[in-house]
């Protein structure tokens, strides 16, 4: 497992110091912050909703390593997705991140990429630092201009 590991380990170096999408969007039709006071973690979710479509996702923010590639990959995966699909893999990731799905045992697709986070499961703190960006997400979608902490959240 230590090769997997390891592996895990790059994607979530590479998209912290490299966030995909860190960007603030000119005409944002939704968008949300989200405040992790137990880490530091702080972000702003913007989608572009188009038709029921998330046509595009960004975020601004600073925080620890997994609070931005969780970030950077949140973004990059509900882009094209519809608002349900995006709820739906909101619901895959968290249960994946607590542990409530067995590891190794996703359907595919989309999952299969967010799941170089599934290691945080072993520690709550980071739970949260890796679930932040998609509470955030799925208040923009049901309360644009919300704010959302973590200490209010079970995970
Ligand atoms: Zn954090």
């Amino acid at each position: 497992m230590s090769d997997l590991s390891d592996l895990y380990q790059e994607l979530i170096l590479d998209h912290s110091r490299s966030p995909r999408n860190l960007r603030r969007p000119s005409n944002p039709t939704a968008s949300a912050k989200g405040d992790n006071p137990l880490c530091g973690d702080k972000i702003t979710v913007f989608l572009t909703l188009e038709g029921g479509r998330v046509a595009d996702a960004a975020f601004e923010g600073r925080g620890c390593a997994i609070s931005m590639a969780s970030a950077s990959l949140m973004t990059d995966a509900v882009k094209g997705k519809t608002v349900e699909e995006a709820e739906a893999l909101f619901q895959k990731f968290q249960a994946m991140v607590t542990g409530k799905s067995g590891a190794g045992n996703h359907d595919g697709g989309e999952i299969d990429r967010l799941s170089a986070l599934s290691g945080v499961q072993a520690y709550p703190m980071r739970v949260k630092c890796a679930t932040l960006c998609w509470h955030t997400m799925s208040s923009a979608l049901a309360h644009p201009g919300a704010t959302v902490s973590t200490e209010k959240l079970e995970a």
